[in-house]
């Protein structure tokens, strides 16, 4: 298709533009109808505590398997998802279900399991959605620090003073706030002295650098100290090698996640990890 159409096109861009955003939409309409096809499932990945003590917990990662298309990925699916504003409807989808999930786990295990969920900037419009955030926990019995709330720095681009204000009504009740993909991007160090955060997540990239440079273990370990001075936890994500494994834990992380500890798991498998950790 691309080939012919680049070959005859003048204007080549807008006729090259149609058919992708064409695509799109068809994967948006096809998305709408996801959740209620069945076609969603959350994924939990393993959050394992370094220090041995810490409570265990898993990232709930959302799951697109749709029947022509199979796995799409988050990538494709999260913006388009975001800039539609369905993002809203899937998100409390995420977080009931995640939730749920955690209830049985904590029940299954006997252990105070928690479950972080990704939220995009658009969820934190509203009071009203956080306190039914955490209707949903009470519902539920379950304490508002079994779910942590993981956001990216892109939260503040968006109304920073309202995004804080929802943030520390959910921090005042009990959740945890983690601040995701820390150490790339902009990373606005002031933000962290505005938002109630409790835990730093170091990307992947930040991790994968760890064995072959010295100048990534410094930014890393100095990440690490300024968290600790702050009172937070830092989370080493994309951990995938026992080396990477031992820097993190040498640095003073708090916990490691990465297909070294575990790949996104079934509910059942996760019930399953929980036995055999
Ligand atoms: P994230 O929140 O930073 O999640 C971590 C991503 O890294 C996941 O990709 C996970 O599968 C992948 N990962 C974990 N360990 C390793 C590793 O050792 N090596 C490598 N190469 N990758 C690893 P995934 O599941 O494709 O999700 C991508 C992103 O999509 C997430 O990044 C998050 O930003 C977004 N996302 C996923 N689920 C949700 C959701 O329910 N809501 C929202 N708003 N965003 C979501
Ligand atoms: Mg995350
Ligand atoms: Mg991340």
């Amino acid at each position: 298709m691309t080939a012919s159409v680049a070959a005859t096109a003048a204007p080549p861009r807008r006729r090259a533009l149609r058919p992708a955003r064409g695509a799109q939409r068809q994967l948006l309409d096809e998305l709408r109808h996801a959740a209620h096809r069945g076609q969603l499932r959350l994924a939990y990945q393993p959050i394992h505590s370094l220090r041995g003590t810490d409570t265990p917990g898993f990232e709930a990662l959302l799951r697109w398997n749709h029947p022509r298309f199979g796995e799409v990925a988050p990538e494709r699916f999260i913006p388009l998802a975001e800039h539609s504003g369905l993002i809203l409807e899937i998100g409390d989808w995420v977080l009931r279900s995640a939730a749920a999930e955690c209830k049985r786990l904590r029940a299954c295990s006997g252990r105070a399991v928690r479950v972080g969920v990704n939220v995009s900037p658009l969820q934190l419009g509203s009071r009203a959605t956080m306190q039914l955030w955490l209707h949903y926990l009470q519902d539920l019995g379950l304490p508002a620090d079994a779910l942590t709330v993981e956001i990216t720095e892109q939260v503040m681009l968006r109304h920073p003073e309202a995004v804080a204000g929802q943030l520390r009504l959910l921090a005042d009740a009990g959740v945890r706030i983690a601040l995701d993909d820390f150490g790339v991007g902009y990373s606005n160090l002031a933000m962290l002295g505005q938002l109630p955060v409790h835990a730093l997540k170091l990307d992947r990239s930040l991790t994968q650098g760890l064995v072959a440079s010295e100048r990534h273990r410094t930014i890393a370990g100095s990440i690490v100290g300024m968290a600790h001075r702050l009172r937070m936890q830092v989370v080493a994500e994309g951990v995938e090698q026992t080396t990477q494994a031992a820097i993190t834990h040498e640095l003073g992380c708090d916990f490691g996640q990465g297909w070294w500890y575990g790949r996104p798991l079934s509910a059942a498998q996760a019930r399953q990890w929980l036995h055999a950790a």
